[in-house]
């Protein structure tokens, strides 16, 4: 071992004597799939079975759809006030902070991820839910007064209709709560659909919506895979929009799928996250950035940011204090309150981000860290060692795709050109960052990246009020803030003639 710092297994006594049954939830009541049809969750760091879920066909999924049509033609809540919405979202966020340990354990057992951040993930999310009930209330259009004496300009603001939520797997519960209280607060019903590997949180999110008193069949969830539930929910026509997290691959499959419809989607994918960190930079926090910004959630993030692009004078200082740190970091049993990394997600995406490394290593980059499974004693083997990998080069695929894990690597620039060409020249544009103490070189840097988001001297600081979303193959349409609502909303002119007549067309 590389004198890392681990975690071995220490509470094992928590595990749970029983794995939870998790149903579908369609208009409103909790129902196994019709052919009984389950799948089996195991803890990816300690190897029970944690749930048991009802696997989902297309029968499910076309069933929940008609559940979610019905309720929006009936206007219970899509034509409910903005009170009454805030009033019920407010209820839930109350709920989920009651239920914040049950439901952080849960996400702990099926997604491998420490429980601190577990804990961290609920109360952000409750935070979203009151920050849209907020919006619920706030929302509004526009007036045209000034289009002449005798007419009047409207700009009316809708639900878009019924939408699809589609979530993956490395932030169940934050996910999830990106969309479905800002579709609530718009007026939309739902059906959600996460990720097969960890459907328990949205499960329990489904439970904490039905003691808040939200109508049956106004949200729907359907648990299951990409194909039959996902595709039905991006292909059946009485979908009006997709709102779908995941990787770019299934995005790119969920738009052509959606096209036969013309249903709006909007889509947030991966990321190739660059941190620039220019000489003049504080080196100290830059580190230390780098070391969350690449560790945090084993890697497996769509923020993560697993390329930096460092000045070459500084390169072997900043390289030297990253590892330093690195080897501080507690990797280990996620349900131990000191960890800070946790499992990996499945063995086979262990196998994928080893791949990565291993490939960069034939190819001349070299392994200053880690670069192999980490050994925790008393857990499986589904854990995987900090990893810094050093001499990259910018065709690799290291430094151009997704490892999706705990793997930095670093890149190095001569001048600023050079590295506005290497922060831009992934195919991805999720996020970007920025390391130095002129404010001149910032700016410049975040109005020439490509990039939804920027961060300056910091990294993956979030809040609900700041639009999130990415360019490029990192997606479309923006979550959180303002923009978050709009995307749930359409828009319809109304134009008002009032009072006098127009003058006849017809002589
Ligand atoms: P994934 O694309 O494999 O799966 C995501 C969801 O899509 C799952 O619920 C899956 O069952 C479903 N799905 C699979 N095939 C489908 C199909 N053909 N039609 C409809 N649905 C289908 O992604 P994942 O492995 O669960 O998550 C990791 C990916 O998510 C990474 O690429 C990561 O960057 C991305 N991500 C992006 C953001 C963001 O906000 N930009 C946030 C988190 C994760």
């Amino acid at each position: 071992m590389q004198d890392l710092t681990v975690i071995p297994a220490s509470n094992t006594a928590a595990l749970p004597a029983e794995p939870m049954t998790l149903r579908h939830w369609i208009g409103g009541a909790w129902r196994d799939s019709a052919d009984g049809a389950t799948s089996e969750r195991r803890s990816p760091a300690h190897g029970v079975p944690v749930s048991i879920a009802a696997k989902g066909a297309r029968a499910e999924a076309e069933a929940a759809i008609a559940a979610a049509r019905a309720a929006f033609d009936a206007g219970e809540w899509s034509r409910a006030s903005g009170k009454d919405r805030a009033t019920l979202l407010l209820r839930v966020a109350d709920l989920i902070d009651r239920d914040q340990q049950a439901i952080a354990r849960q996400e702990v057992l099926e997604s491998g991820k420490p429980i601190s951040q577990a804990l961290a993930e609920s109360e952000g999310a409750a935070d979203l839910w009151r920050y849209a009930a907020a919006l619920a209330r706030t929302m509004h259009g526009d007036s045209h007064n000034s289009l002449g004496p005798d007419m009047l300009g409207l700009v009316l603001k809708e639900p878009i209709g019924v939408v699809s939520l589609i979530t993956p797997w490395n932030f169940p519960f934050l996910i999830v709560s990106q969309k479905l209280p800002f579709a609530l607060a718009a007026g939309c019903t739902a059906v959600v659909k996460p990720s097969e590997l960890t459907p328990g949180t949205t499960v329990m999110l489904g439970r904490i919506l039905e003691e808040a008193g939200l109508p049956g069949g106004v949200c729907n969830i359907v648990l299951g895979y990409g194909d039959p539930v996902g595709e039905t929910l991006s292909t059946d026509p009485r979908i009006d929009m997709v709102s779908f997290t995941g990787s770019t691959g299934v995005g790119k499959r969920i738009t052509a799928a959606a096209s036969a419809t013309l249903k709006k989607v909007s889509l947030e994918l991966g990321g190739k996250n660059p941190q620039v960190i220019f000489p003049d930079a504080d080196l100290d926090q830059a580190a230390d950035a780098i070391a969350f910004g690449v560790y945090f959630n084993a890697g497996e993030c769509c923020n993560s940011g697993s390329r930096i692009i460092v000045h070459e004078d500084v390169a072997e200082a900043l390289t030297e204090k990253v590892v330093a740190l690195s080897r501080r970091v507690p990797f280990g049993d996620p349900l131990d309150a000191r960890t800070q990394v946790g499992a990996i997600i499945s063995p086979e995406h262990l196998a994928k981000i080893d791949g990565y490394v291993r490939g960069a290593v034939a190819a001349g980059a070299r392994v200053a860290l880690g670069g192999a499974a980490l050994d925790v004693g008393g857990l499986g083997a589904q854990f995987y060692q900090p990893t810094i990998v050093t001499a990259v080069r910018p065709e690799m695929p290291i430094a151009t795709e997704e490892v999706f894990g705990p793997v930095l690597s670093v890149l190095t620039f001569r001048d600023f050109d050079e590295a506005i060409a290497l922060a831009n020249g992934a195919t991805y544009g999720l996020s970007a960052g920025v390391w130095s103490r002129d404010v001149s070189t910032c700016l410049d840097f975040a109005r020439r990246v490509q990039a939804g988001t920027v961060w300056t001297n910091t990294w993956m600081d979030g809040f609900a009020e700041l639009p999130f979303g990415g360019f490029k193959e990192s997606g479309q349409g923006r979550e959180l803030g303002r923009y978050g609502l709009e995307e749930f909303l359409e828009v319809k002119t109304v134009q008002m003639r009032i009072g006098r007549t127009r003058g006849a067309w017809v002589a």
